[in-house]
């Protein structure tokens, strides 16, 4: 049985609704490269999208740990939230540093859905995790702020309104410490796209909607300032514990998948004259698989309580990234493996979620920053960087 003790009534409902995509849609979409959207339309109209969003804007005004719940039961169901997931989360940056007056002009907005935010523009070619070596600069210029750069990497930018931007705004040597001079800028695209952006898909191992952007004297109003000039990195790095719960409650959500098939196929399919299950070689990696799930799961929930009740999560939400992801990893691996060549088939939906499940040890933060976290931040031993 898995330890699922939280909002039953909201995993419920989105696996009812998840029920109306099956592997077919997604499989198909995949094939594609196509963007989910009767999927994410259905979503945003359950209104489950908009939970973290408080209710004097227009959400439900729910925990993080509900998001969770949405976030796993949907990968659970053999979907893939990567697709709208930064929807839920992105609008944290403005909740928790836009003024009162761009509260009011976006959230609301956000929340009922006709308006999307749902790109956070951070990752640049030669930047890569060292965030405090982007070159992507704004230069103030009366009423605006004049952008030139490059990103990439960056998800859902065609399928988005708004973008989060993360850009330097004063040299990085002439700044105290490395992670000052950076600003978030809120960047409409609607208007922005033709006008000194141009944004390129790029395609990569599964259906991601990833970009490249380019920035051309992209002239972007002050008044879109997110916090203070100078303090971006700081705006950002407080909605990083967010999004590394959620997604690893996804990965929780796509370890539950793949082990739930496992075991299934395992029960089900017969050589030697009895089911492969029966072979404790089979049936092994199985229940590892789900052991370290459910020992991840508890991590994820661990730190979505703390980050509930205002309390440091840090450490345990950077934990349950990388358990998590690990842990689905193997999940991922052991079904290939039980499913023989049947794993290797499009119409098992194995290898789409396997490549889909990946990801989530590369980004949004590499398991090595993650250890180098806890080593140096839990651990007190010297950073290597
Ligand atoms: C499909 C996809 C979607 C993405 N979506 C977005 C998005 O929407 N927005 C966004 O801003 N970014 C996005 N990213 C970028 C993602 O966050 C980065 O790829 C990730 O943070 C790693 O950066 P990098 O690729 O530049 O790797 P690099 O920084 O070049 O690192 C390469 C490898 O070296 C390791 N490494 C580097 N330095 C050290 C060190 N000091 N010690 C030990 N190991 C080290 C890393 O762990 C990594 O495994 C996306 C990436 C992908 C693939």
């Amino acid at each position: 049985m898995a330890f699922d003790k939280t909002y039953p009534e909201i995993r419920a409902a989105v696996s009812k609704l998840c029920a109306q995509y099956p592997g077919e849609y997604w499989r198909k979409l995949d094939r594609a490269s196509e963007y989910p959207t009767e999927f994410v339309q259905a979503l945003t109209d359950a209104g489950y999208l908009s939970v973290l969003i408080p209710e004097t804007y227009g959400g439900s005004g729910l925990p993080l740990g509900a998001a969770c719940a949405v976030l796993e039961e949907i990968q659970r169901s053999g979907g893939n939230g990567g697709a709208c997931h930064a929807q839920m989360y992105t609008m944290g940056t403005l909740l928790r540093h836009g003024s009162p007056e761009q509260k009011q002009q976006y959230l609301p907005a956000i929340a009922d859905g006709s308006l999307r935010l749902q790109a956070f523009g951070v990752t640049e070619p030669t930047s890569g995790t060292d965030t405090s070596r982007i070159r992507t600069n704004a230069v103030r210029d009366g009423q605006d702020y004049v952008v030139n750069g490059q990103k990439v990497y960056i998800s859902r930018t065609m399928h988005s309104d708004l973008m989060v931007l993360l850009v330097r705004t004063t040299p990085r040597e002439q700044c105290d410490r490395h992670t000052d001079g950076m600003s978030v800028l809120l960047v409409d695209m609607r208007e922005a796209v033709g006008n000194g952006l141009t944004i390129k898909p790029l395609e990569t191992m599964m259906n991601h909607a990833s970009t490249e952007l380019f920035f051309d004297d992209l002239r972007v109003p002050a008044k879109n300032l997110i916090g203070a000039e100078g303090d971006g990195f700081r705006c950002i790095l407080d909605g990083m514990n967010a999004e590394r719960i959620l997604i690893a409650a996804e990965c929780i959500g796509d370890a539950r998948w793949f082990t739930e098939r496992s075991a299934a196929y395992a029960r089900e399919r017969v050589v030697f004259d009895r089911p492969i299950g029966q072979n404790q070689g089979v049936q092994f990696p199985i229940a590892r698989a789900h052991i370290q799930t459910e020992a991840a799961a508890l991590m994820v929930q661990q730190a979505a309580d703390l980050y509930d009740a205002g309390k440091p999560a840090g450490a345990e939400a950077n934990m349950a990234k990388l358990l998590a992801s690990e842990a689905a990893w193997a999940a991922a691996d052991t079904c290939i493996q039980t499913h023989g060549g049947y794993g290797f088939s499009v119409e098992y939906d194995v290898e789409r979620k396997f490549r889909e499940t990946r990801l989530y040890q590369v980004a949004p933060i590499s398991s090595n920053l993650i250890l180098s976290f806890i080593a140096t931040q839990e651990l007190d031993m010297p950073r290597s960087f």
